[in-house]
This record gives C-alpha cells, sequence and structure tokens, in this order.
C-alpha cells in the first residue's frame, strides 16, 4: 500500500514547522517547508515521522525552493539522516532534478526502500532534545559528572547543563573551558560536544580531570531542533546573536541564552575562571576552527600543530584566526572574548561529517588537543 499525506507528521521531536506535503505520485510528494519564527524569509529544516506503512516502500520528495527567497538560507545546505529508532542513522543526501518551478537546485531526496514501517529523518547526524535524555543517565551514572537544569525554554523544555572533572581529586588551581551549541538544527555540532563528553569519562582523561573543569551545555536551544528552527528560538531571537556586552537580560536576548550568559558569568566570577570558551556550531565543508586569541592560552599555534598531528583522517582544517566578517558582538565567541579579555573559539563546519561517529571522533580530536595542549603547558604554572 503507497504511503499517503496522512502518513506523515511534521511534528516534534524530528519537526519540521509548518510544513504542508502533497502527494504528486506513487510514494512521490512535494513539500512546501514553513518559515522560522520572525524569520518568515528563513525555511525551516525537513524533518518528519513517517508514522506508518513505510515498509517496502522507496519515498521520493520534492521539496519547494524559491531561489529569492531561500538562496541566503539554504535548506539544502546540509545532508538529513532516517532512522528506525532515533539512535542509529543513516545519511541521505539532496539530488538535483529540474523542478516544477524551473530551478534546477538540489531539492530531491530519495530514500533506499524502507525496512520499516515507522521512520524518522533528521537534520544532519540528528541530536535533539531526546537524544540527549537518552545519552544523559549514562553521563551522571559517572562520579566525574555534575549536571543542572539551567532553566527551560519558551516552550518549556529543559536547558541541560553538564560540568565534568575529578572533584574528589582536583588540582589546587586547575583551568577551566565552557564548551556550548546555540542553533537548533546543527546536530553534527551536538554529537561533537558528545564526543568531548566521551574522552572525558575515559580512562585517558584521568589527568586532565584532575587539572581541569569543564562546563558543557550541548543544547542550550532546545526548541529549535524539535521544530527544524535553523537559528531562533520561538520568540524568533537568532541563538547566536543575543550575547549581551552590557550583561545577562532577559527581556533582550531571550530565556534560553539568558540562563547560559548568566551561568558564564558565574563561572567567570568562580574561583575557577574559564580559559577558553567555545561555542560549536556547523556550516558546508571539513570541520573549520577560529580563534579570537585572548589572555589565555596565549599560543594557540601550539594547539592548531597538535591538533593538525592528531586528525590523521583530516576532519578539520587548519584552525586559524577568527575572521573579522564574523566580528559581531553578539556572537557567543565573540561576545565572552570582548567581556572577560579570554580566548575564545568557533567550532564550525562539519557538514562533511556524515555520521554521527565521526562526528564525535572530531570532537574528541579537540579535546584531546586541547589537552595535550595543557599537558604540554601546566609545568610552568
Ligand atoms: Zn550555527
Amino acid at each position: 500500500m503507497a504511503l499517503t499525506e496522512n502518513d506523515f507528521s511534521f511534528a516534534p521531536p524530528f519537526g519540521s514547522d509548518g510544513a504542508a506535503i502533497r502527494a504528486i505520485g506513487e510514494d512521490h510528494f512535494r513539500v512546501e517547508l514553513g518559515g522560522a519564527p520572525g524569520h518568515p524569509e528563513w525555511r525551516n529544516a525537513l524533518q518528519f515521522t513517517i508514522l506508518r506503512n513505510a515498509r517496502g516502500r522507496r519515498l521520493r520528495l520534492e521539496v519547494v525552493f524559491d531561489y529569492d527567497r531561500d538562496k541566503d538560507q539554504r535548506y539544502n545546505s546540509s545532508f538529513l539522516s532516517f532512522s528506525y529508532d532515533m539512535f542509529n542513522w543513516r545519511p541521505v543526501f539532496w539530488t538535483y532534478g529540474q523542478s516544477t518551478d524551473g530551478w534546477n537546485n538540489p531539492h530531491n531526496l530519495i530514500f533506499p526502500e524502507f525496512r520499516e514501517d515507522r521512520v524518522f529523518v533528521g537534520s544532519q547526524a540528528p541530536f535533539v532534545l531526546e537524544t540527549l535524555e537518552n545519552l544523559l543517565p549514562r553521563w551522571i551514572a559517572s562520579p566525574y559528572v555534575r549536571s543542572a537544569e539551567l532553566g527551560r525554554s519558551v516552550q518549556g523544555r529543559p536547558i541541560h547543563k553538564l560540568t565534568i572533572a575529578d572533584f574528589a581529586n582536583l588540582a589546587r588551581r586547575p583551568r577551566a573551558h565552557y564548551f556550548k551549541n546555540e542553533h537548533g538544527t546543527e546536530g553534527c555540532a551536538r554529537w561533537r560536544m558528545a564526543g568531548i563528553v566521551d574522552w572525558l569519562l575515559s580512562d585517558q582523561a584521568a589527568d586532565f580531570r584532575r587539572n581541569q573543569i569543564c562546563h558543557l551545555i550541548i543544547l542550550s536551544n532546545p526548541d529549535g531542533p524539535a521544530n527544524g528552527w535553523l537559528r531562533v528560538n520561538a520568540d524568533g531571537l537568532d541563538q547566536n546573536r543575543t550575547f549581551l556586552a552590557e550583561g545577562p537580560d532577559q527581556a533582550k536576548q531571550g530565556v534560553e541564552q539568558h540562563v547560559c550568559q548568566r551561568d558564564v558569568g558565574a563561572v567567570m566570577n568562580s574561583d575557577c575562571p574559564l580559559d577558553t570558551f567555545w561555542s560549536f556550531h556547523t556550516w558546508q565543508g571539513p570541520g573549520e576552527v577560529m580563534v579570537r586569541a585572548g589572555k589565555t592560552l596565549t599560543d594557540w599555534t601550539v594547539l592548531r600543530n597538535i591538533l593538525l598531528d592528531l586528525d590523521e583522517h583530516g576532519l578539520f582544517e587548519p584552525m586559524h584566526d577568527f575572521r573579522p566578517k564574523f566580528q559581531m558582538a553578539s556572537m557567543w565567541n565573540e561576545g565572552v572574548h570582548d567581556r572577560f579579555g579570554i580566548t575564545t573559539f568557533l567550532s564550525e563546519g562539519g557538514t562533511t561529517h556524515f555520521t554521527k561517529d565521526q562526528c564525535t571522533t572530531a570532537g574528541r580530536l579537540l579535546i584531546q588537543a586541547l589537552a595535550e595542549y595543557y599537558r604540554r603547558r601546566l609545568p610552568e604554572r
């Protein structure tokens, strides 16, 4: 029995707010994507669930692409993945094809024959709140992990924070690092961070855990991936344009980034202020790490060279200085650098990391490089 429009859901957890679907042939559908809150010109990511009847079907989708509207915020700039269980994912790629609107853009998706009736489809290597809450119990079982709920999103989803260190055997003056993700449908960035957590809890990290404290907010904008919103929260605020140089203010920056900025400020005022702050994102291409050099981690080229040595599969481009065109004080890496003077990083790219294993490997390489940098440097203190 062929799939029908009623077999599709665009509701969370792998949602695409405002999407509409229409059959144009057997197992062949046209999808029109909705616009983001506050930014109707930005298409939401294509995500959906096939609720039933998928087994044995070969789904084809044609997604409406309006060049003038969509050229700056392309819904098709990242791959998608599908899964039967929400946790094991297989990538699927946009293919070219002439559409009825005449544009020869990659806007078609052709899926292999489905093996199960229910199918989840999400952006990149998908990582939503349910993904995090599936991982959390294993992480929290470790004596090195403390977890907290910093607050709730506009739609009431929790914002989880992890703090990782060997608290019982901590050095007298540990260093501290903060890792945070802002944008909703950049799942590869969050799997990269999950790779950091896994390494931090491994035997290899025993020495690092005694000398360093790591703070992580893997999903600061949990409504984003639930609804397919690329950049914004439910109030239409771009989550990486809401750092406030003058200090946290919920009315101006929205609830999600407000609780995060308050927390970063609290860490900076603590006995263990941050050495580094990292903002995690994705764009097209391999992993790309940009540095905003400050008074901490003073020789970032050493870190760059360590990462190059570790990266035997070429997951990353060489680390480089922050590009001036991205110097906006409201971006998290830039804002934290300006406000506190520390060295900050923008971990970008990575849409060529097509599986969560590649993403977690990329994250492991970043934290291993950071650990090696401090292993070489710590005797100076
Ligand atoms: Zn981003």
